[in-house]
């Protein structure tokens, strides 16, 4: 994996944390003697939470008829990974915990932006239930990064105000215009404003350094649209798709959608990520694939 400049910033950024908890032995961890932060497990873990299922009624925003979908329901998906060196949250939702009420079994809730557009969202648990069920909470995670700022992403993004936020400068503007462009809900991440944030400059950003966790640029979605890769011991290596795509019918058939902030840009990221997978071998996991997530074990189960 290609070493970045930031890389030695982050390092720096990551020895204070460090003080926070002790990996142990192979195998084992160490509680933290300090302030009740859980233990970092030995080797990099992934998390997969259940943030909800999108129903979508307008098939033809991803150039796509319904005949030509198994579902038009996206399964909306967050994730934590805990590494040696720190925890990560990649993507936090489409709606807020705190805009719901958790009954003990699905409650659909209706989601209105601000542009006017309108969603239906399935809820069965809150993320912040979800986090705490691991033994996180908001103030252990060292990182939040976003796939990209659309409302179905920053939902509990304001949660994570206190971890350090990498973003690329051009999603971080686009975010923060004064008119943000998209399916948007700008006051769901107003508090990332004031975030200790790194700017991620080159291509490849290795978040802990040791080449495990790797955020990748695929611009397009969105200006500073990213992927996640995630080297797991166990499993292999997966990508996090972000929302390069939605469906697997897009990749299958070729369709790029119709909001897309530059549909040939998202053409260009798709191609580079063809490659990369072919060369590491990862798998691709398509976050919104209902079917897909549907078969992946939810946290406090992990895939390691
Ligand atoms: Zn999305």
């Amino acid at each position: 994996m290609e070493r970045n400049p930031s890389r030695s910033m982050v390092v720096t950024l990551v020895a204070g944390l460090l003080c926070s908890a002790v990996a142990g032995e192979a195998g084992q961890t160490v509680p933290s003697p300090e302030h009740g932060a859980p233990p970092l497990p030995p080797s990099v873990r992934l998390y997969v939470l259940d943030c909800g299922t999108l129903h979508i009624a307008d098939l033809g925003r991803f150039q796509l008829k319904k005949e030509e979908v198994a579902t038009s329901d996206l399964s909306v998906a967050c994730f934590l990974i805990t590494h040696p060196k720190g925890t990560l949250i990649w993507d936090t939702g489409a709606v807020p915990d705190p805009a719901w009420k958790p009954t003990g079994t699905a409650v659909t809730h209706h989601v209105v932006l601000p542009d006017s557009q309108e969603r239906d969202v399935t809820m069965v648990k809150p993320l912040m239930a979800q986090l705490a069920e691991v033994g996180y909470s908001p103030a252990d995670i060292t990182y939040l990064a976003l796939s990209h700022y659309h409302y179905d992403h920053t939902a509990n993004a304001n949660e994570f105000a206190g971890a350090t936020w990498l973003v690329r400068q051009a999603e971080r503007d686009a975010m923060f215009a004064e008119r943000p462009l998209g399916v948007t809900q700008p006051s769901t991440y107003a508090a990332l404003r004031d975030s200790k944030t790194l700017i991620l400059q080159s291509e490849e950003h290795d978040v802990f350094g040791d080449g495990t966790v790797v955020i990748k640029a695929a611009l397009g979605h969105t200006p500073g649209h990213q992927v996640l890769y995630v080297q797991l011991a166990k499993t292999g290596s997966v990508v996090l798709s972000g929302d390069l795509y939605h469906y697997p019918e897009e990749r299958a058939l070729d369709r790029v959608p119709t909001f897309e902030f530059n549909q040939e840009q998202t053409r260009v990221s798709r191609v580079a990520l063809d490659a990369f997978l072919k060369k590491t071998g990862a798998q691709l996991w398509i976050q919104h694939d209902f079917r897909a997530n549907a078969q992946l074990k939810k946290a406090p189960d992990y895939y390691e």
